[in-house]
């Protein structure tokens, strides 16, 4: 059976790259019908932090990344949070010590330093040298008595480290590289590079899919695991692992959790869909097929193969990613459209919550007028806010400076005139009046006839389309916003 992890440590806020991998491997397990676990690495209580933990739930379930096991629906390997599974951690350390896999270290940091710089200037590794790996009784009584606290090292095999990638194939790592590493402090506090394979192992998982910044910690955990199955603490075969490609932004830097511009939560800001934006970071590394792009979930599970993931890293591009989220806006049902733009027109003060009946009436019937141009939610604010200005509405500069101009004047007047004129209220009523009064009876150019209608009304030089728009608006506000222009 195919089980699955993500585990992300709790601090700052969820990243696209981040996200990237808890898709892969949530399409990974499906794929083979697996089991996805979700568990929180919080064994830095220096940097964990628990807004982080609930934005990344939050974040998750916003997407629709479904998980079987984890801190919040529970499992057979509860608990899925690291700092409550110390015993555990506590447990496998001192197993491994006693089965000689692992060893005290009585090294000071001051001692490590000075060999390293010996080792440097020689021209060798510098690496841990392994001075502690076989001290005699009596040594360790004298560090013992000089109040030395030992770290714990695991011992490093004496042969070279090879494991097949499921993306990059065939790694070796030579075993000059390889060296004795900490697990766990002095103050006894076990370390990522211990309680990542001991849950790995313990939670039985068989794949473990993580970004390529981890790829160096892979023969390390390798010899781990293989070290917790000889002492019986796990068993079953090794992991297998993929590394994922790095994302990258502008300038081909990789994106860190610091980049603004990684933050999940400004896509979200922005109105990306759930489904648009996990369609775009499916593309950061994998594709479906040739030439096609835009593809669901379900699509994405049934056809994902991890062995056809890129090794190359992948650039975030901000305008894809909206033409993508463009084609799934445009495939909403037009009210499902309006319902989902409600929160981002609340936020910016153009509706009030709750949504009156009528506004949510005119936003829905506004909505197919807008569903083609839009590429996220919150264009709905800039393209849609006239509607709901109650008189006047906020006219933008640029359209003053290059529309309204005396000009237009005479357009205004004539165009004033014949709407309060018309008999009946609609979209070709109000087109064939406009027409024979400014093209037909002014003989302007339609650019020039309906500009500074549009100004007029809308506040800006691009809205949705004018008729329908003045339609939906009604006389009398398309009057006192036309008189308003004038005066
Ligand atoms: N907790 C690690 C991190 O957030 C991930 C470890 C892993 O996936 O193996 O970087």
């Amino acid at each position: 059976d195919v089980r699955v992890r993500f585990s992300p440590s709790p601090t700052g806020n969820p990243h696209v790259g981040v996200i990237r991998t808890a898709l892969y491997n949530s399409a990974f397990s499906r794929h083979f019908g697996g089991t996805f676990v979700f568990r929180i690495e919080d064994t830095d209580a220096a940097r964990d932090s628990e807004e982080s933990y609930e934005a990344m739930l939050e974040a998750l379930r916003w997407l629709g990344l479904h998980w079987d096991e984890g801190p919040d629906v529970d499992g057979p390997h509860a608990p899925y949070r690291q700092s409550l599974r110390h015993e555990l951690y506590a447990d496998a350390a001192a197993r491994l010590m006693e089965a000689g896999h692992a060893y005290h270290c009585y090294c000071t940091p001051e001692e490590l330093d000075e060999r390293r710089e010996a080792a440097r200037a020689a021209g060798k590794p510098s690496g841990y040298d392994g001075k502690c790996r076989s001290l005699s009784d009596a040594e360790i009584a004298a560090f013992v008595d000089e109040g030395r606290k030992p770290v714990l090292r695991l011992r490093m095999p004496d042969q070279d480290v090879t494991f097949v990638d499921l993306i990059r194939g065939e790694i070796t790592v030579d075993r000059f590289n390889l060296f004795d590493y900490v697990i766990v402090r002095a103050n006894g506090r076990p370390l990522y590079p211990l309680v990542n394979p001991v849950d790995d192992a313990l939670m039985g998982i068989t794949h473990v899919l993580r970004g390529e910044d981890l790829l160096s910690s892979t023969p390390r955990q390798l010899v781990l695991h293989q070290a917790l199955r000889d002492i019986g603490f796990a068993s079953g075969p090794l992991p297998r692992f993929g590394h994922l490609p790095l994302v990258t932004g502008e300038g081909n830097r990789k994106l860190s959790k610091r980049d603004p511009e990684s933050s999940l939560q400004l896509y979200r800001d922005r109105g990306f869909l759930p489904e648009g934006l996990l369609n775009y970071l499916a593309l950061l590394g994998w594709s479906i097929g040739d030439d096609v792009e835009v593809f669901s979930m379900d699509e994405m599970a049934a056809a994902f193969d991890v062995t056809r993931v890129n090794s190359a890293s992948a650039r975030f591009d901000l305008k894809k990613a909206e033409a993508i989220n463009g084609v799934w806006l445009r495939r909403l049902p037009s009210d499902d459209l309006a319902d989902r733009m409600v929160p981002y027109l609340q936020a910016a003060g153009v509706l009030p919550s709750p949504v009156p009946d009528a506004s949510l009436e005119l936003l829905r019937a506004a909505t197919p007028l807008v569903q083609e141009r839009m590429t996220v939610l919150d264009e709905a604010v800039g393209m849609l806010g006239f509607l709901f200005a109650p008189g006047a509405v906020a006219f933008d500069d640029d359209a003053v400076a290059k529309v309204l101009t005396d000009d237009a004047r005479p357009v205004l007047l004539a165009a004033r005139d014949r709407l309060a004129s018309l008999e009946k209220w609609s979209t070709e009523t109000i087109e064939a009046g406009l027409r024979s009064a400014l093209v037909d009876e002014l003989g302007l150019k339609p650019k020039h006839a309906f500009g500074p209608v549009r100004v007029a009304v809308t506040g800006r030089r691009v809205s949705p389309p004018l008729f329908e728009s003045l339609e939906l608006l009604g006389r009398d506000r398309t009057l006192t916003r036309l008189d308003a222009a004038l005066s």
